[in-house]
């Protein structure tokens, strides 16, 4: 029987692993099938406080990670497949593995939307990205794009604005999905091209293992276009990972955990930390914050049943 185990290894996840390991309660990470979470996926952090330098993303997860070990937090491969949180001790299932626990951290963040483009998965990292704020800093001077037509793409476009000197916003519609108000200042901004009916068919160029551009077509005529940029923004939204909570823990229509008091969810010994239940900041540092808090409200809750 687990005290505590927490399913993600983010920076929410890693965050609250240090402190409940330090809290004594020997922690179990489960790592999850995006190790890391969505840091391993980006290059230079420039905003992590501490860094002034900045730290690469992945480097940061795995200073985190070890930091947790050095408390005595242990980890464990693989993705819950199964997860009964009706009656306590709450049980998970890891592949054939069968865990019990008093209390769980629910830290399996929300996963970047992409196109499923063979090229594009190639690129992640090297010129396509699924962030502009972790990213956006590299294109000072350069073309951009952005793919999608909801408030994240405008948020996205937006931001970019600020180094690309053009950012063109490539839309499957030929209305965006966007809030009015953020239609309204993407108008106003003069740095921002539309590119309506259009669908990416392929990130260019796989074979120089960069972004130079990418082809397009328009759904309407069916012609393909190639457009040309130096990076590829991927802004049709993010699904948090609660399937598996479905039913079981309250959620809002999109999925994200509903958490109240800090990190409590609906279900008492159960807490919610990181982009699981964060629709707004959904930053490095803000994940963290809210591991920590995930860990000292399950330490308390145990404590209470003391
Ligand atoms: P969203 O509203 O679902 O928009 C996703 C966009 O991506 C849509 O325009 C969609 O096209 C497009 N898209 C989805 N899958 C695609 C695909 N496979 N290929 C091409 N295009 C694709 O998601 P979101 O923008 O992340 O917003 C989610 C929620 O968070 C919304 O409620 C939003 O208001 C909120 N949010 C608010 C803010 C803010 O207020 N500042 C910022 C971010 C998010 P279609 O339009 O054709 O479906």
């Amino acid at each position: 029987m687990r005290n505590v185990v927490i399913i993600g290894s983010g920076c929410a996840g890693l965050t609250a692993a240090i402190y409940a390991a330090r809290a004594n309660l020997q922690p179990l990470v489960i790592r999850g099938l995006e190790a890391g979470g969505q840091l391993t996926l980006t290059t230079l952090v420039e905003n992590f406080p501490g860094f002034p330098k900045g730290v690469q993303g992945p480097e940061l997860i795995e200073l985190m990670q070890k930091q947790a070990k050095e408390f005595g937090a242990e980890f464990l491969e693989g993705d819950v497949t199964r997860a009964d949180v009706s009656r306590r001790p709450f049980v998970l299932e890891v592949g054939k593995e069968r865990l019990e626990t008093r209390t769980l951290i629910i830290a399996s963040g929300a996963s970047a939307k992409l196109l499923g483009l063979e090229s594009e998965r190639k690129l992640l990292g090297h010129g396509v990205s699924t962030c502009a704020t972790c990213d956006g800093y590299f294109y000072r001077g350069k073309e951009v794009v952005v793919v999608g037509g909801g408030d994240t793409a405008a948020e996205e476009a937006l931001f970019l604005t600020r180094y690309a000197t053009q950012v063109s916003i490539i839309h499957r519609r030929d209305q965006l999905r966007a809030s009015k108000i953020m239609q309204d200042r993407l108008g106003r901004n003069e740095k921002i091209k539309f590119i309506w009916d259009s669908v990416v068919v392929e990130v260019l160029d796989v074979s120089k293992g960069e972004v130079t551009g990418v082809k397009l077509k328009n759904v309407k005529t069916g012609e393909e276009t190639v457009k040309t940029c130096d990076g590829v923004f991927m802004g049709i939204g993010h699904s948090p990972n609660t399937t598996l909570f479905r039913g079981q823990v309250d959620m809002d229509e999109v999925g994200y955990l509903r958490t109240s008091s800090g990190s409590k969810t609906s279900v008492p010994g159960v807490f919610a930390a990181g982009d699981v239940q964060d629709r707004v900041y959904r930053q490095a540092i803000t994940a963290a914050a809210s591991g920590c808090m995930a860990a000292i409200d399950a330490e308390k809750f145990l404590e209470a049943e003391h």
